[in-house]
C-alpha cells in the first residue's frame, strides 16, 4: 500500500481504541474511512514482478481467493484486537471451524471436544471427522475428568465454546488448555458467545480462537464472516495454504462491513450485556419462568469461572417456561419488540427456540441432556431501550 500507511498502534492500547484503527491502510488517496477494494485481483507493472509475487519475494497481493487489502484490514483489527500473532478470515464462521478443525489433521487423529456445541460445529466433530478417519469423544464441557479420560495417545485437537450455545454453561478453559497441552493436543475455542470483548481465550492458554464474524462483529444482520486467529507458526503451518487452495475466502465487501462493525463493538457489547443482565434480573423469579440461566448473576451454575476467565456477563439469556413447547411458542409469538429468528449479536433482540431450530438435528436423548427443554428460549440482547425490552416480555409471559 502506499508510504501513507503508519505502523500498527502498539499493543497497549486499549480494545476501543485497536477497534477503530487497528490494521488501517491508507491507500496515496488519504481516505478516512477504510478503503473497499472491491477487486478479483491486481495487475503489475512488469512480468518480473508478477513472477517475484508469485514466488513471494513480493509481498503484494495476487488474487483475492489469496489476500486483498480490505481482507487484510480485517484480519490485523482482530489480531490486535485479540492478541494473536496471525489470522485469517473466512466466508463464514463454519468455515473457520471446519478449518481449523480439519486442516491440521490427519487421518488416525482424534479429537476431544465438548458436547455443547452450535449445532453445526458438532455436526462437524460427529458428523464430518470420522468420515475421513478422524475419530472424536464428545464430553461433558464443564466435566475435567471426562476430558482427562477422553485423551488418548494420538488426540491432536480439543474444542469448546464458552459460554455454550444455546445454554450458556461456562467451561473452564484454563484447565481445559492444561489437560490438552499435558497430552500434546492444542485447544480450539469457539468464542462467539463471550465476543473478544469479555474474553480472552489465547490469554487464559487456548492455541487457537475462531469467530463467526456473522454474529456480534458486524452486529447489524447484513453479512456472513469467520476468522480463526492463532501463533503465526500455526497459521503457516496449517491454515495459510489450506485456505487459498480449498477457497472459503471472505467477499471484500463483507470484509469492509465487518471492519467497520468492530469501530462499533465494545459499545454495542456492553450495552447488549446491560440489557440482558437487566432482563435476566427481571424474569429471574417471574412464577411463569422453571429456570434462568446468564453468566453475569451470581446464581450460574458456574459462577466462579465467570469470575476468574470473562470480563463482563453476556449479551444472551437463556430461560425455560413452565409448559413446554407450546407454552414457549405462546410466549414467542407474543413478542413485539424482540424477533423470532437465528441470529444473535444483532441490533435487534431476538428469541430463538433452540429444540425445534438451532438443535433440531439432535436426537430428544441429545438435547435432554444438553438441558435444551421444550420450553428453553435463548434470547439475545438488541440496542432497544432496556425498558422496552423488558416490558416486551412482561407482556407476552402474561399472554403465555
Ligand atoms: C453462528 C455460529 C457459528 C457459525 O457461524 P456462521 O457464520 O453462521 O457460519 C459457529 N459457532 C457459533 C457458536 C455460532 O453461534
Amino acid at each position: 500500500m502506499s508510504d501513507t500507511t503508519k505502523p500498527a498502534p502498539p499493543r497497549n492500547y486499549h480494545p476501543e481504541t485497536r477497534l477503530v484503527h487497528g490494521g488501517t491502510l491508507r491507500s496515496s488517496y488519504g481516505e478516512m474511512s477504510e478503503a473497499l477494494f472491491l477487486t478479483q485481483g491486481f495487475v503489475y507493472e512488469t512480468a518480473e514482478q508478477c513472477e517475484a509475487r508469485f514466488t513471494g519475494s513480493d509481498p503484494g497481493f495476487l488474487y483475492s481467493r489469496f489476500s486483498n487489502p480490505t481482507v487484510a484490514m480485517f484480519e490485523q483489527r482482530m489480531v490486535e484486537l485479540e492478541g494473536a500473532e496471525a489470522a485469517r478470515a473466512t466466508a463464514t464462521g463454519m468455515a473457520a471451524v471446519t478449518t481449523a478443525m480439519l486442516a491440521p489433521l490427519r487421518s488416525g487423529d482424534h479429537v476431544v471436544a465438548a458436547k455443547a456445541l452450535f449445532g453445526s460445529c458438532r455436526y462437524v466433530v460427529e458428523d464430518l471427522l470420522p468420515r475421513y478417519g478422524i475419530a472424536s469423544t464428545l464430553v461433558d464441557g464443564h466435566d475435567l475428568d471426562q476430558w482427562q479420560r477422553a485423551m488418548r495417545p494420538n488426540t491432536r485437537s480439543c474444542f469448546l465454546e464458552s459460554p455454550t450455545n444455546p445454554t450458556l454453561d461456562v467451561v473452564d478453559i484454563a484447565a481445559v488448555a492444561e489437560i490438552a497441552h499435558a497430552g500434546g493436543a492444542r485447544l480450539i475455542v469457539d468464542n462467539v458467545f463471550a465476543t473478544p470483548i469479555w474474553q480472552s481465550p489465547l490469554s487464559l492458554g487456548a492455541d487457537v480462537v475462531v469467530y463467526s464474524a456473522t454474529k456480534h462483529i458486524d452486529g447489524q444482520g447484513r453479512c456472513l464472516g469467520g476468522v480463526i486467529l492463532s501463533s503465526r507458526e500455526f497459521i503457516q503451518d496449517h491454515i495459510h495454504t489450506f485456505l487459498r487452495q480449498t477457497g472459503p475466502a471472505l467477499s471484500p465487501f463483507n470484509a469492509w462491513v465487518l471492519l467497520k462493525g468492530l469501530e462499533t463493538l465494545a459499545l454495542r457489547v456492553r450495552q447488549q450485556s446491560e440489557t440482558a443482565a437487566a432482563l435476566a434480573d427481571a424474569l429471574a423469579r417471574h412464577p411463569k419462568i422453571s429456570r434462568l440461566i446468564y453468566p453475569g448473576r451470581a446464581d450460574h451454575p458456574q459462577a466462579a469461572i465467570v469470575k476468574k476467565q470473562m470480563r463482563g456477563g453476556s449479551t444472551l439469556v437463556g430461560f425455560e417456561v413452565k409448559g413446554g413447547k407450546a407454552a414457549a411458542f405462546r410466549t414467542l409469538n407474543a413478542l413485539k419488540l424482540a424477533k423470532i429468528s437465528n441470529n444473535l449479536g444483532d441490533a435487534k433482540s431476538i428469541v430463538t427456540h433452540p429444540a425445534t431450530t438451532t438443535h433440531q438435528r439432535l436426537t430428544p436423548e441429545a438435547r435432554a441432556e444438553l438441558g435444551i427443554s421444550e420450553g428453553f428460549i435463548r434470547f439475545s440482547a438488541g440496542l432497544e431501550h432496556r425498558d422496552d425490552v423488558i416490558e416486551d416480555f412482561q407482556i407476552a409471559l402474561e399472554q403465555a
